[in-house]
């Protein structure tokens, strides 16, 4: 199908953006990955779209500061890099192989995916899990947002129709932090139908930081805070990875309805997945 008629415009300054999305009707188009799908299936029919693609300065990644900052036309093959150095870069570099296929992660951007905010995608459940934040642009001026508060259920957020995704800020993690990533999908390219994440800092054989993030477990991104707590202090052996997975899948999780698998069998998969990623965490690999 063709998408319905649309009108057009090329911003080339954040200003420019911030005009063209004052009328509450315009879409922003970066990547296009899944917005003109939408359009064609004409599940979205924006009045106006406001291509960002020749904004100059939206494609800068700053790794330099406390937390990696990503504008809005850093697209998700850029995480398949060593320009995010740490182990962040290492998590990053993980999970970037998991979205879709190379000319959807050649096109597709990290911003984008987290204004659309599929409950499946991996970078929401990443900026989740780290307690990292999204900076928004609009008419009265800019605002950051925690990213548990951004993602408000499936495919909505925190962003208002007239503002600008800006940023996202992602904390470094300390040289210590081991992290891990597992996920159960159809098929190569498909989305997760379940993924979980870790980053794990053990000091002195206790962990005294323990982030666990969780795709499609809930209607939304979710950090699993019950997990975290079982961590909290303990060795990270066989004993208590299987308590923190146990918890994620039971208090943590809230899985929704799926054609393809029951409640009980996506809270075993919930488990099985925290314990494979922070195994991964502990003993690499
Ligand atoms: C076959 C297929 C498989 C896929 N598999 C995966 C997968 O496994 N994992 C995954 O995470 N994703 C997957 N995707 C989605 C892909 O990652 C998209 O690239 C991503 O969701 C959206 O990024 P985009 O830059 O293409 O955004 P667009 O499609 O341009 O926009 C998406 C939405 O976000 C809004 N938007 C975009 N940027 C901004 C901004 N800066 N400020 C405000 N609003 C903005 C748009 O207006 C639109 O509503 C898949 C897509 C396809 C087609």
């Amino acid at each position: 199908m063709k998408p319905a008629p649309f009108d057009y415009v090329a911003a080339r300054s954040t200003e420019e953006v911030l005009a063209a999305l004052a009328d509450g009707d315009t879409q922003v188009l970066a990547g296009g990955q899944s917005l003109v799908l939408e359009m064609n299936y004409r599940a979205a029919r924006p009045r106006r779209l406001v291509d960002i693609n020749r904004v100059p300065e939206f494609d800068r990644l700053d790794a330099t500061g406390p937390a990696l900052r990503v504008g809005p036309l850093v697209r998700h093959r850029a995480f398949g890099s060593d320009v995010v150095p740490g182990p962040l870069g290492d998590l990053l570099r993980r999970v970037v192989h998991h979205i879709a296929h190379p000319p959807i992660r050649a096109r597709g951007t990290m911003l984008g995916s987290m204004a659309y905010a599929h409950p499946a995608a991996e970078w929401p459940t990443v900026v989740t899990a780290l307690g990292g934040e999204l900076h928004l642009a609009g008419p009265e001026g800019e605002r950051t947002v925690a990213a548990e508060d951004f993602f408000t259920g499936p495919f909505t957020t925190a962003r208002r129709p007239d503002e600008l995704l800006a940023e996202v800020r992602l904390p470094h993690l300390p040289r210590s932090t081991a992290v891990g990533f597992a996920e159960h999908r159809r098929t190569h390219a498909s989305f997760a139908q379940l993924a979980a994440v870790a980053a794990v800092t053990v000091t002195d054989g206790r962990v005294v930081s323990a982030r666990i993030g969780l795709a499609n477990a809930a209607d939304r991104a979710t950090r699993a805070h019950a997990a975290e707590a079982v961590l909290s202090g303990q060795p990270l052996d066989d004993a208590h990875v299987a308590a923190a997975a146990e918890a994620a899948a039971r208090q943590d999780a809230d899985p929704q309805p799926q054609p393809y698998a029951d409640l009980e069998y996506q809270r075993h998969a919930i488990g099985v997945l925290v314990r494979r990623a922070l195994r991964q965490a502990r003993d690499g690999g």
